[in-house]
C-alpha cells in the first residue's frame, strides 16, 4: 500500500522513495489534517510563545510541526532512534519541521554531556531541525525550561479561573484520597479554597515560604473520574534545586504532565506523538490545553497527542536507567561500547544511519506493543552495507600455510601479483592488489587431518573411518592458485603449527587454463609477506536471553559472558592506511568496521559489525 502524496500545490519535492513509503495510522492522520486544513490557519511568531505572540506572526511556513522531546538524562538508544526517524521523517515527508526539544523541567537530572550527545545523535541519524522544507528553521534546539515563566502564568490563570487549587494534605493523605480503580477519590479539605486564597498561597509557594513537599498545586477536575489521571493531578511542586538553565530562580517546578502539553502548545506543535504509556494522560493533555485556549493564553487549534507502540527489541534493553547501570557497574566499557544499543554504541559497532533509518521504516508504527526480533536490525544493516561495503580478505584465526614447491615452480623469493574487485557488482570501484608468496596465512579451521563428511577444504591423503583411501584435497586460494594439501606439523600438544601444500602450476585465477583443475573448495587467505596485523573484536549479543528481564529476572543474570572475544588477525594490505569508521565486508566473515576510538596511530583495530548471515545460536 502506498500513501497518497500530500496535495500537489504545496507538497515538498518528494523523491520516489518517499512517496512509496508504506502508510500507517500516523501518516493517515496527518494526510487527513492536511486535506481538511485543520492547521491551515496557524501562524508562527518565529519562536515559541503564547497566543498573542503567534497571532502577530506570519502564516506558519511549516505545514506540520512535530517534536522529539528527550529528557537529557542519558544517551539515546535504538528506541529513541525509532522515535527520531518517525517524527523527523514525518516532518520531512509532509513539508513540516520537527523540533528537537530538551525536556529539562526536572531540575535534578540533567547534564550537558547528555545534551551534546543527543544533538550529535540526531544529526548523525541524518536529521536537522534547522530547516522547514527549503525555509530556515531554528539553529539551536528548544529547551522546555525556557518556558517556566509562561508555565507559571498558566498556573495562575488556572487558579484564577477556578481550575486549580493549592493542596496541603500530606503525600500519604493524597495517595489514600486518590482512590483506586474500584474506589472513587475523596475531595481534599483544601479543594474548596477560593481563587484568591489559592493565588496567595501559590505565590507563597513560589516565594519560598513553604517547605519542600508542604504543598502542591493541583488541577481541579474530578475526584471521581474513572481515569485516575483526572483526579485532580498535581501540576506544580515545591523543590529547592538548582537548575542548569534557570539557576536558583525557581523553588517550584511544574510536573511533567502539566509541562509537556504546555511546551507543545507554545511551540505550535500540530501532532504530538508519544508512546502508548501516555494514552491515559491524553484526557488531561486535552483538558489543560482546552482551558488555556479558553483563557486566550495559547493559540488555537491546540496540539493533539497520538500514541504509538514503543520499540521492544529482543536481546536488548531500551531503558536509559538500565543502560546507565551497565555502564556504571562496568559491565560494558561505556555508553559507546559496541555492544550497547545506544546510538553511539551502534555507530561504533559499525551501524550506519541508513541502516537504522531502514530498520525504523521496516518495523513501522503500530498501536499495540510487540517485540521486534534483533535479526531485523542486523538484516537492515546487511541490506544497506552489502551494496556499498568494499570487500577484503582477512584471516581471523591464522595458521601458516607453506607452499613446499614454491621455489621450484615460481622461483625462490618470488612474489606473484594477485588482484580482486573492490566490489563484485561495482567494477567502477576498481581493483585491490596483493601478493602471494611461499607462505600465506589461512584459517585454522580450513585444515582437518581427518575431515568430517562434506569437508571440502584442506586435508591430506588419509584412510577414512571405513578404511577407504582418500586422496589429498585440492582447493583454490581465492584469487590465487590451486593447491594440493600435503600435511601439517603439530606441536607437543597436538596443535597444528603449520600446514603444507603444493602449488599446482598454471592455475592462477584469471589466467588462461586456470580452471583446468577442478576444485570443490575455495579458501580465503592473506600473504605472510604483505598482510597487516590487526586486533579484531568479535562482538555478540549482550544477553543470552531474547527477553533479558522475562519472568522478573535480573537482566544482569542473563549477560552473555562471550559477548566479546578479541583475536589477532591478519588482513590484506589494502587495509594498511584506512581511517577509523570505515566499513568492509571480509569475505566469508561478515561486516567489519575500523574502530572509531582505538584504530589508527600505528594500530589496526576492527570491530565485527555482524556476520554474513544470521547465525546467532546456530
Ligand atoms: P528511557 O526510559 O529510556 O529513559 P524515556 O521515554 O524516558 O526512555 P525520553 O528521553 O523521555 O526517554 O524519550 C524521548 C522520546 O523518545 C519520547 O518521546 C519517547 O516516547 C521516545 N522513546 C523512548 N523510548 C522509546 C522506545 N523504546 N521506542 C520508541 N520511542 C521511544
Ligand atoms: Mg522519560
Amino acid at each position: 500500500m502506498t500513501s497518497p502524496a500530500p496535495s500537489k500545490a504545496t507538497a515538498p519535492a518528494a523523491s520516489d522513495k518517499e512517496t512509496h513509503k508504506p502508510s500507517n495510522f500516523l501518516r493517515q492522520i496527518i494526510e487527513h489534517d492536511l486535506a481538511n486544513g485543520t492547521y491551515a490557519s496557524r501562524k508562527w511568531g518565529g519562536s515559541p510563545g503564547d497566543a498573542a505572540h503567534h497571532a502577530a506572526g506570519q502564516p506558519d511556513p511549516a505545514r506540520v510541526r512535530l517534536r522529539f522531546p528527550p529528557e537529557p538524562n542519558g544517551y539515546l538508544h535504538v528506541g529513541h532512534a525509532k522515535s527520531i526517524c518517525l517524527n523527523f521523517g514525518l516532518a520531512r515527508d509532509y513539508g513540516g519541521v520537527c523540533h528537537l526539544r530538551f525536556d529539562d523541567t526536572n531540575p535534578e537530572k540533567e547534564d550537558t554531556e547528555y545534551v551534546d550527545s543527543i544533538i550529535e545523535a540526531v544529526k548523525w541519524l541524518g536529521f536537522d531541525w534547522a530547516q522547514i522544507g527549503n525555509a530556515p528553521g531554528k539553529d539551536a534546539p528548544y529547551q522546555a525550561s525556557d518556558y517556566f515563566d509562561f508555565m507559571y502564568r498558566a498556573a495562575e490563570y488556572l487558579i484564577e479561573s477556578g481550575h486549580a487549587y493549592v493542596d496541603e494534605q500530606s503525600a500519604e493523605e493524597m495517595r489514600i484520597n486518590r482512590g483506586d480503580f474500584v474506589k472513587p477519590g475523596t475531595d481534599s479539605p483544601f479543594r474548596s479554597r477560593t481563587p484568591a486564597e489559592n493565588l496567595a498561597r501559590f505565590r507563597e509557594m513560589r516565594d519560598g515560604k513553604l517547605e519542600d513537599g508542604a504543598a502542591v498545586l493541583r488541577a481541579k477536575i474530578d475526584m471521581a473520574s474513572p481515569n485516575i489521571n483526572l483526579r485532580d493531578p498535581a501540576i506544580y511542586r515545591i523543590r529547592r534545586a538548582h537548575h542548569h538553565n534557570t539557576g536558583d530562580k525557581w523553588c517550584i517546578y511544574p510536573m511533567y504532565t502539566f509541562a509537556h502539553p504546555v511546551e507543545d502548545a507554545l511551540e505550535q506543535i500540530t501532532h504530538s506523538i508519544c508512546t502508548l504509556e501516555f494514552e491515559d494522560q491524553r484526557p488531561f493533555y486535552d483538558w489543560l490545553l482546552d482551558r488555556l485556549c479558553e483563557g486566550g493564553l495559547i493559540a488555537t487549534p491546540h496540539p493533539h497527542q497520538y500514541e504509538f507502540a514503543r520499540l521492544n527489541l529482543t536481546y536488548v534493553l531500551t531503558s536509559k536507567r538500565k543502560l546507565a547501570q551497565l555502564v556504571n557497574e562496568k559491565r560494558v566499557s561505556g555508553w559507546d561500547d559496541p555492544r550497547m544499543p545506544t546510538i553511539v554504541g551502534l555507530r561504533r559497532r559499525g551501524y550506519t544511519a541508513e541502516a537504522i533509518q531502514l530498520f525504523a521504516e521496516r518495523i513501522g508504527v503500530s498501536k499495540s506493543d510487540s517485540w521486534i526480533d534483533y535479526s531485523t536490525l542486523e538484516g537492515a544493516l546487511r541490506d544497506t552495507l552489502d551494496p556499498i561495503a568494499p570487500r577484503a580478505m582477512a584471516v581471523l584465526d591464522p595458521v601458516k600455510l607453506v607452499l613446499t614447491n614454491w621455489d621450484e615452480v615460481m622461483g625462490a623469493g618470488t612474489l606473484d601479483d594477485c588482484s580482486a574487485p573492490v566490489h563484485p557488482h561495482h567494477p567502477e570501484q576498481g581493483t585491490r592488489h596483493f601478493k602471494i608468496g611461499k607462505e600465506v596465512w589461512i584459517e585454522r579451521t580450513d585444515y582437518e587431518e581427518t575431515p568430517p563428511k562434506g569437508f571440502f577444504r584442506l586435508f591430506p591423503a588419509h584412510t577414512n573411518a571405513s578404511g577407504q583411501a582418500i586422496a589429498a584435497s585440492k582447493v583454490r586460494l581465492k584469487y590465487g592458485h590451486v593447491i594440493e594439501c600435503v600435511g601439517a606439523t603439530k606441536d607437543a600438544n597436538g596443535q597444528v603449527t603449520e600446514v603444507q601444500a603444493k602449488l599446482i602450476p598454471d592455475t592462477k585465477s584469471g589466467t588462461p587454463g586456470a580452471d583446468s583443475v577442478k576444485v570443490k573448495g575455495v579458501i580465503t587467505w592473506v600473504g605472510v609477506n604483505d598482510a597487516v596485523q590487526a586486533e579484531v573484536r568479535l562482538y555478540d549479543r549482550l544477553f543470552t536471553e531474547a527477553h533479558p528481564e522475562a519472568n522478573g529476572n535480573d537482566f544482569l543474570e542473563n549477560l552473555n559472558a562471550n559477548s566479546l572475544s578479541v583475536v589477532t588477525a591478519y588482513v590484506e594490505p589494502s587495509m594498511a592506511s584506512i581511517p577509523a569508521g570505515q566499513r568492509f565486508q571480509f569475505e566469508r566473515h561478515g561486516y567489519f568496521v575500523t574502530d572509531l576510538v582505538d584504530h589508527g596511530t600505528g594500530k589496526a583495530v576492527l570491530n565485527r559489525v555482524t556476520g554474513m548471515k544470521d547465525s546467532f545460536g546456530k
